[in-house]
């Protein structure tokens, strides 16, 4: 039999880090098996399923790389066939109609509520004749669950768990309009779409037992079940804003590239040995279900950025660029043009080997595409000092001494600089701390003669003019 797994998110907000990891596990799952990975939107609540919601969640899982077989499937189209399934369940006896009224149901749940007990529907329509239904009540229709034994689920993370039937009561499958509810509506869709394996978060378990007794009562078998542990921050509590970004969407922004956040996803909950690394090659060859764990899982805002920082240094240099230059336009409103973008490239083997995040890399070769005369951080200005600081006579003299180096290379301007500091009799700081200021606008930036080279002649020359003293009537 081949697998088919599902995520089936309730499209009501974004797409959650709990959501992505979801469906990262059900997809991982499917391609690892061969089988297929659906999606299906429970849009049942037409008042919180939005378009944008919807838009989010397709958005947030194109963006994760999570591509899902045949049509996505929607909910709400299908109420007409959940309808009918309550109908013949009920034409069976699994199910009856029930005519309570609201305020009968609220003093159940009251008269149990004072008795201690659990606030259960008590069952009185489930052998009462129909002739008796007051007049002007639409009934609802609840399925008729099994009252004794027990309902044992082997959840293939939870391990076996059984739950005493006395613990249900008839939940409603029709509402009193004929709308279906979520618990019919999730057992009919997962069997029509052939679900094989429902892998979602552990706050769904006390439903796979309703759900499964349902599965039974229709004839069908029900799906094998993966209740996954929720996630919580790095110090244990539950996941909030505090930890960083709760939407996936917020990370693309924020710079991380989806190899790590599935890298990341993937480490919440499952591990291989030791490894903290795994390419999604590697995850779709080693993935299964065994090695989740059953703790919660935590999310650690560090380590993805640690991880982050490796998939960008495996990154090639051209799709850097092309992020970088989106940054850099969106961020600055910098258009890297030809010269801009040879800067950029010329920078990027280096500038990549140390960013965490996208944002930090664009951040961090901004000021190549900059223009002069260059915002300095305060801490630049500090090195250059005042107008006719020495720091900035000594740079206008370099400016000179650089103007006839014959090869404009990282190498040549190497030497010219260290050959420039000694005929000043002071240290390469003296002057490399300077310079990094003058071109950079900061005090810490890549390799300076990188930098130098990158910027090219005369881009350089001009902030160094700008800098010293010199050149300024040209502007
Ligand atoms: N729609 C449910 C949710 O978003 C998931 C239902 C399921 O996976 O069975 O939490």
């Amino acid at each position: 039999m081949s697998v088919v797994t599902r995520f089936a998110p309730s499209p009501t907000g974004m797409l959650h880090l709990g959501g992505a990891r979801t469906a990262l596990f059900n997809w991982l799952y499917a391609r690892h098996h061969g089988g297929s990975f659906r999606l299906r939107l429970e849009d049942t609540d037409r008042k919180r399923s939005t378009p944008e919601a919807i838009a989010a969640i397709i958005d947030g899982l194109t963006w994760l790389g999570l591509d899902w077989d045949g049509e996505i499937v929607r909910q709400s189209e299908q109420r007409q066939r959940h309808a009918d399934v309550a109908h013949d369940l009920l034409a069976t006896g699994g199910a009856y109609r029930c005519y309570c009224t609201p305020e009968e149901l609220e003093a159940m749940r009251a008269e149990a509520r004072a008795a201690g007990r659990a606030a259960l529907y008590d069952g009185r329509w489930r052998d009462r004749d129909p002739a008796e239904a007051p007049p002007g009540i639409d009934p609802v229709i609840r399925f008729r669950a099994p009252q004794e034994g027990e309902t044992l689920i082997s959840d293939l993370v939870q391990r076996d768990i059984k739950i005493d039937n006395t613990a249900l009561d008839d939940m409603v499958l029709l509402r009193a309009d004929g709308t279906p509810t979520y618990m019919l509506s999730v057992v009919v869709d997962d069997h029509d779409m052939g679900i094989t394996h429902a892998i979602r978060g552990d706050d769904h378990l006390t439903n796979a037992f309703r759900q499964t007794q349902l599965f039974r009562a229709l004839g069908w078998e029900p799906p094998a079940y993966a209740h996954i542990p929720l996630i919580h921050g790095p110090s244990g509590a539950k996941l909030s804003k505090r930890h960083g970004a709760v939407a996936v969407g917020a990370y693309a922004e924020l710079g991380i590239l989806p190899a790590a956040m599935r890298n990341a996803l993937l480490r919440l909950g499952w591990s291989h040995g030791d490894d903290e690394i795994i390419d999604t090659g590697q995850a779709i060859a080693w993935f299964d279900l065994d090695a989740v764990n059953r703790g919660a899982a935590r999310f650690d805002m560090e380590k993805l950025q640690s991880l982050n920082g490796h998939y960008i240094r495996e990154s090639a240099d051209a799709a850097l660029l092309a992020d970088v230059e989106q940054r850099l336009a969106a961020t600055y409103s910098l258009a890297a043009k030809d010269e801009g973008r040879r800067c950029i490239m010329a920078l990027l083997p280096e500038a990549k080997a140390r960013a965490k995040t996208l944002v930090e890399l664009a951040d961090n070769l901004a000021f190549l595409v900059c223009d002069r005369p260059l915002q300095m951080t305060s801490k630049a200005a500090r090195l250059l000092g005042d107008e006719g600081s020495e720091a900035r006579r000594r740079l206008g003299r370099l400016q000179a001494a650089l103007q006839d180096i014959a090869a404009w290379s990282e190498a040549d301007l190497e030497a010219a600089v260290r050959g420039f500091a000694e005929d000043e009799g002071v240290g390469l700081g003296a002057i490399a701390q300077p310079l990094r200021a003058a071109l950079t606008g900061a005090h810490a930036s890549p390799g300076i003669f990188a930098v130098m080279a990158a910027l090219g002649r005369e881009e350089t020359l001009a902030r160094l003019a700008d800098a010293g003293g010199q050149g300024r009537s040209d502007r």
